[in-house]
């Protein structure tokens, strides 16, 4: 099952990766984590990148692809994978059907996750990861169930991004729908999309996808 999750910042796609990493144990990329591990891990690409940083450049489509090949390469991703956050532009988009073909294998789905602005706006701004695990919350909609402390893993230490503040959600999105919303035309176009309510609660955001991933 090799999957994306597409929707603007605070669709929901992290929280739901995270179900889904959980209930099939398949590995969620993310770019970000994949880029550092490279570099820690020292191999060919993770050099190229290290190289770039360093530089204080942002790292080429070129390489983050090669990087996401690699990770594609290891062994728990044999079942799958899923792709959240990436890609994120039509350039990226050919890259990866390039890649996958290249190894002999296909997406088997897009699900889209459809939420209005101003909810994703409310939802970025309250929300909140443990940092310890990584497990996602939100002030209002989605709070640990002891006030302070992770349910996963018991944490009482949380971060919040710098940049998920309402003003800076607005110039995110605005680079969601220029650069990355027209990868939903595309996917619908190869056959491979499914839209879904990002606005349903969480639960049933979640149901609606294991419905999805049950009639592939
Ligand atoms: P993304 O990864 O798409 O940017 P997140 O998964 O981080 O989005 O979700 C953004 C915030 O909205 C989080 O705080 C999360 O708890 C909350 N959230 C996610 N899905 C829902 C939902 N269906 N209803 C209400 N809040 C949600
Ligand atoms: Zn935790």
């Amino acid at each position: 099952m090799r999957l994306i999750l597409l929707g603007p910042p605070g669709a929901g796609k992290g929280t739901q990766a995270q179900r889904i990493v959980e209930k099939h144990g398949i590995p969620q990329l993310s770019t970000g984590d994949m880029l550092r591990a490279a570099v820690s891990a020292g191999t060919e690409v993770g050099k190229q990148a290290k190289a770039v940083m360093d530089a204080g450049k942002l790292v080429s489509d070129d390489i983050v692809n090669a990087i996401v090949s690699e990770r594609i390469d290891q062994a728990d991703c044999a079942n799958g994978f899923i792709l959240d956050g990436y890609p994120r532009t039509l350039v990226q988009a050919d890259s990866v059907e390039a890649m996958l073909s290249a190894k002999g294998i296909e997406l088997s789905v897009v699900i889209e996750l459809r939420v209005e602005d101003e909810i994703l706006v409310g939802r970025v701004s309250g929300r909140y990861t443990c940092a310890q695990c990584g497990a996602g919350y939100h002030d209002e909609n989605l709070k640990p169930k002891v006030e302070g402390v992770c349910d996963k893993c018991g944490s009482t230490h949380f971060k919040r991004r710098a940049d998920d503040n309402p003003e800076t959600v607005r110039t995110r999105l605005q680079a969601y729908y220029k650069d990355t919303s027209p990868l939903i035309g595309y996917y619908h176009a190869k056959g491979k999309l499914k839209s879904i309510d990002g606005m349903a609660d969480i639960d049933k955001v979640t149901a609606d996808i294991e419905a999805i991933l049950a009639s592939i």
